[in-house]
């Protein structure tokens, strides 16, 4: 059986005008789920939310220097209920533990997570009592970024590297999204 081809680019001038599209510009024709996949990777909401000195590496990434927006993930959003992405920058504490839980429960499917340096991946130097050894314990975590600290350039690389695994994730089409009755009393249910 032949492979199914995803992508079908044409160049030819002799295309046939449909709808807006004009005489021998470039038609592209893909699966819905590949469309999802695309727009899904290329504009990922990472949380406002920073643990210890990597929030500072964090925070530089966004700036003008590393400009992250060149990937479509500058939107930091400083409430859960509008991040796709968490990263976990900075040691866990075990008294900080089942709060970056909650958080993480707050963001809407589907969401990713990356663990940024040695600490939040491993505990690092802080062998001890009150440190989670690994934030995988908490959450399940989809990249990590090894370091300490790790730099800006290294969580733009671990954010590519979140692209290509959500892009090679099959979304589901329209026909199985689900279509959500939403009343007063739900808003209510999700305000609170
Ligand atoms: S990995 Fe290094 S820079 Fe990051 S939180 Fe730990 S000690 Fe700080």
């Amino acid at each position: 059986m032949p492979k199914r081809v995803e992508t079908i680019v044409l160049h030819d001038s002799s295309t046939p005008i449909l709808g807006d599209v004009q005489k021998g510009g470039n038609v592209v024709v893909t699966s819905v789920e590949t469309l999802i996949s695309q727009a899904r990777a290329n504009s990922l909401w990472p949380l406002t939310f920073g643990l210890a000195c990597c929030a500072i590496e964090m925070m530089s990434t966004a700036a003008s220097r590393f400009d992250l927006s060149r990937f479509g993930s500058e939107a930091f959003r400083a409430t859960p209920r509008q991040a796709d992405v968490m990263i976990i920058a900075g040691r866990v504490s075990k008294k900080m533990a089942p709060v970056l839980r909650q958080i993480y429960d707050q963001m809407p499917e589907p969401k990713w997570v990356i663990s940024m340096g040695a600490c939040a991946s491993s505990g690092g130097v802080y062998n001890n009592y009150a440190i989670v050894q690994g934030a995988d314990q908490v959450v399940p975590v989809d990249v990590y970024v090894p370091g300490c600290p790790p730099s800006p350039d290294a969580l733009i690389y671990g954010i590519l590297k979140l692209q290509e695994k959500i892009k090679r994730t099959k979304a589901k089409s329209l026909g199985d999204l689900k279509i959500v009755e939403i009343n007063a009393r739900s808003l209510e249910a999700v305000e609170a």
